[in-house]
């Protein structure tokens, strides 16, 4: 019997961990299994905003994907993926190409701009480390530069952040705390320093606690940040933004833009002529795209909904980790062709949004947590992540353990 050919397209939540499932279910003779992604390095977005402000080093964010896959059952390609031909069962690679029998698309997610003018040419986005490098870097730069003009530009010392969804305050909850440790370093004096968040719902972190939301924005206020709520983004200069509340249009002045208001799917979707809405494919209850029974697809690049509110979950690693889980699982069933393909149902623990490193708000199993608990909370998701794809050696190498 011919071995049947697994490719998994991007080393995210969602792909590494039906990598990692995967080569533990079948056998070196079972099937080939084929990990492609861009960078030889998986990263933890969900750190990315600490990278970003600049309270962690990007190093600690990522880790070679060599050190948790075996290396004699899957295969790994590092290239970028330009996009699958789904009908001739085929992936195009920006240096080659791959044919599969079954493929889990794991591409993630990129920034979504809405179309509005000048975000992808003047803002910046948390999207992957290189780009919360630039982002880190570009901020130092104006730190740096501020001191060294004979004519001094205030702005260059004001960051607007927009949206205040999860990623939003968790990056300004670093910001607030990196800020005073460049003032110190580039001798700025505090007071000329704005951090401003825009926020077009009319509450910050909409639908989520209200008591904690209050308790997030108090913390955030009182170390510095304006909020400017139900004021949207509408265009993005080279020396700042445009924003408006109901009909009064205001222009702020800003050397720094972080977009962090909203996301979408994986481009290479579109490419691919799958049905996507913003880059997210509906996929049935075993994580399969419409039409074609071959191809799973895990994390920010699909959609699932929730039948209780009838809208859609909300992309997250939580939910990226545990389909990779039962992907695995369907795959093993596809292969050996035996037993029955698992529907996916996402068992939701709750989410923990942090302030810094120190202080955090959430709700985990419908109770709610704030401060040093919260904070603890939020580290030991972020250690269970690494422990279920790499065990306890990959928490020891990479873990949070800065508790108190
Ligand atoms: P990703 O993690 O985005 O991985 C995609 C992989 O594919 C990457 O390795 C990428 O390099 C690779 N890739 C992309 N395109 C290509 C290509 N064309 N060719 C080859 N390789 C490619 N969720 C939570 O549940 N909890 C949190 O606390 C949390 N915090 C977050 C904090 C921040 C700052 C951000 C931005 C997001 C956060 N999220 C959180 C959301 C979470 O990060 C995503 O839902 C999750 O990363 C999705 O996983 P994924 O596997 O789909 O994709
Ligand atoms: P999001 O879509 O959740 O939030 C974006 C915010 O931007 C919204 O509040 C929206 O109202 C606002 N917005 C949209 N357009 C705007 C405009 N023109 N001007 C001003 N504001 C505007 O996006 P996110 O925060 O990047 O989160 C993406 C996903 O990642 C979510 O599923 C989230 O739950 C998840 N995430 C989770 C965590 C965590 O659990 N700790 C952290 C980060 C992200």
């Amino acid at each position: 019997l011919k071995k049947p050919n697994v490719v998994i397209l991007g080393a995210g939540y969602g792909g590494l961990m039906t990598t990692v499932r995967l080569q533990t279910m079948v056998g070196v003779n079972e099937a080939n299994i084929t990990l492609v992604n861009k960078n030889d390095y998986h990263y933890e977005s969900t750190w990315l905003h600490e990278a970003s402000a600049g309270t962690l080093h990007h190093d600690r964010v990522r880790y070679p994907i060599a050190d948790v896959i075996d290396s004699r059952k899957v295969n790994f390609v590092k290239d970028t993926v330009v996009k699958v031909v789904p009908e001739e069962n085929r992936v195009i690679l920006e240096n080659g190409e791959l044919s599969y029998d079954y493929l889990v698309v794991a591409l993630g997610f990129e920034s979504e701009t809405f179309g509005i003018k000048g975000i992808k040419e003047y803002a910046f986005s948390i999207a992957n480390v290189n780009a919360a490098r630039q982002i880190r870097e570009h901020i130092e730069y104006q730190f740096a530069t501020y001191n060294t003009e004979a004519e001094k530009r205030d702005e260059r010392l004001t960051i607007v952040v927009g949206g205040a969804g999860f990623t939003g305050i968790e990056f300004l909850g670093e910001l607030v705390n990196r800020v005073p440790e460049l003032c110190r370093e580039y001798d700025v004096d505090p007071h000329k320093v704005r951090i401003i968040c825009v926020e077009a719902a009319p509450t910050v972190l909409p639908g989520f606690d209200p008591e904690l939301v209050e308790y997030a924005v108090n913390l955030l206020e009182r170390k510095g940040v304006e909020f400017k709520i139900g004021t949207a983004i509408k265009e993005c200069t080279p020396e700042g933004i445009i924003v408006a509340k109901g009909d009064e249009v205001e222009e702020i002045k800003a050397s720094t833009v972080v977009w962090a208001a909203g996301v979408r799917g994986s481009y290479v979707i579109d490419e691919s002529g799958f049905e996507a809405m913003r880059g997210r494919v509906k996929v049935d209850p075993f994580l399969r795209a419409p039409g074609y029974e071959n191809v799973f697809i895990v994390g920010d690049c699909s959609l699932i909904i929730n039948e209780e509110t009838n809208r859609p979950y909300p992309p997250t690693a939580q939910i990226a980790m545990q389909q990779g889980e039962v992907c695995a699982k369907n795959l093993a069933v596809l292969i050996r062709q035996q037993g029955e393909l698992q529907a996916f149902k996402p068992d939701l623990k709750g989410s923990v949004c942090s302030l810094g490193e120190d202080d955090a708000i959430g709700v985990v199993f419908g109770k709610k947590i704030w401060g040093s608990k919260a904070s603890f909370m939020k580290k030991m998701i972020d250690n269970r992540a690494l422990y279920l794809i790499g065990g306890s050696s990959l928490v020891m190498k990479k873990g949070k353990f800065n508790f108190f």
